[in-house]
């Protein structure tokens, strides 16, 4: 039995725990207050309302046979559940259906209880980030220790495996960073807001939603994707909507003004789309620096010819939930057969 270290408490980093913890003792760093990385909810209050924006990963598609047996249990407790919304194209003034081949799919009653209810029982240090990882001055037990951003030291470890944006990784892992310097990331800004109810919500759209579409892709513009939140299952009855930014206008911005970009954000949704952030009863933005895989690794996950370094995550893949899964699950078969 060895002591793996996992640093990230994402999809990734805890399929890959569970994975490892079935013959290995497993501890996982997160540097956030709360597991689930990406696949993120943020709560607001205001006027007495309680609104949750689920403003990382929109939804996402079961479409492997392993992807779909880990998710049945979750599915059976209606912890991950369909997201009944037809999807649509806004391209200019007009909205044109745009049919999935695969049903989509939302944790509920927000986006992290997922990850959440995945990572039962693991151990994980949240609020610890980590800055380094060292070999253990004595050579002959190759083992590792990391470093927290407070300068203390945890470990040793007789193995690594980082679960964190591909840029992250190889700040952390210099061996990997040739490999995943070829990664490249784009980022995004998200625009939440809360509405008190449904007729402020609808009085000003502008464009000729049809009854059952609750979510869009946008072409040709600074916005990506829209999504009428409250339409997921599990979000309350009071109307929420989460604009993402298109992952190429947001990703040559991210270092402006955030006050500047959420101003012009907010233009261009009353614009295009009609909903008048004036009107919200409460509104919040965030930034990604890390959002979307423009050029992934190209295979399932990178390990050190040592076997006792590696890094994970959808980057490997694909910018997609179900590909984090897939890079966690193939590492994990790797270490298993060691
Ligand atoms: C705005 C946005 C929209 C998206 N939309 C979709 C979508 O609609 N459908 C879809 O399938 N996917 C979508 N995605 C992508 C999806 O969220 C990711 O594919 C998936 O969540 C990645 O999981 P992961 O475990 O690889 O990484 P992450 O979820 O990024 O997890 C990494 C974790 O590591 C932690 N961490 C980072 N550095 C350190 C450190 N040094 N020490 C300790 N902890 C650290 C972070 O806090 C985080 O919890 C979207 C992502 C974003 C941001």
């Amino acid at each position: 039995m060895a002591h793996w270290a996992i640093i990230g408490s994402g999809l990734a980093g805890v399929t890959l725990a569970k994975e490892l913890a079935t013959k290995h003792d497993v501890t996982i760093f997160e540097k956030s207050h709360s597991s689930a990385g990406r696949m993120a909810t943020r709560r607001r209050s205001a006027d007495g309302y309680e609104f949750s924006f689920d403003h990382g990963a929109q939804y996402f598609t079961i479409k492997g046979d392993g992807f779909q047996n880990a998710m049945q249990p979750y599915l059976d407790q209606g912890i991950v559940q369909p997201w009944s919304t037809k999807m649509v194209t806004i391209t200019g003034d007009r909205i044109i259906p745009r049919p999935s081949s695969h049903p989509i799919y939302v944790a509920s009653p927000s986006m992290t209880g997922l990850v959440k209810a995945m990572a039962t029982g693991l151990d994980i240090r949240h609020k610890v980030e980590i800055k380094a990882i060292t070999p253990t001055p004595d050579a002959t037990q190759s083992q590792w220790m990391l470093t927290d951003s407070d300068g203390k030291d945890h470990g040793p470890f007789d193995g690594v495996v980082t679960a964190i944006p591909a840029h992250q990784a190889a700040q952390l892992i210099p061996e990997a960073k040739p490999a995943l310097d070829q990664v490249k990331m784009l980022g995004c800004f998200t625009i939440m807001m809360g509405f008190g109810d449904d007729q402020v919500f609808r009085q000003d759209l502008r464009l000729d939603w049809p009854e059952d579409s609750d979510a869009a892709y946008v072409e040709d513009s600074p916005l990506g994707f829209v999504a009428v939140n409250s339409s997921k299952p599990g979000r309350g009855n009071k109307p929420s909507v989460v604009v993402q930014a298109n992952n190429a206008w947001a990703d040559t911005r991210l270092d402006e003004d955030p006050n500047k970009i959420e101003t012009l954000l907010h233009q261009e949704i009353k614009s295009t789309l009609g909903f008048d952030a004036e009107k919200a009863a409460a509104t919040s933005f965030h930034r990604w620096r890390y959002a979307a895989t423009q050029t992934p690794l190209g295979q399932p996950y990178w390990r050190h010819e040592c076997g006792q370094l590696a890094a994970i995550g959808d980057w490997c893949i694909k910018g997609r939930v179900e590909a984090a899964y897939d890079s966690a699950m193939a590492l994990a078969q790797s270490i298993l057969q060691d």
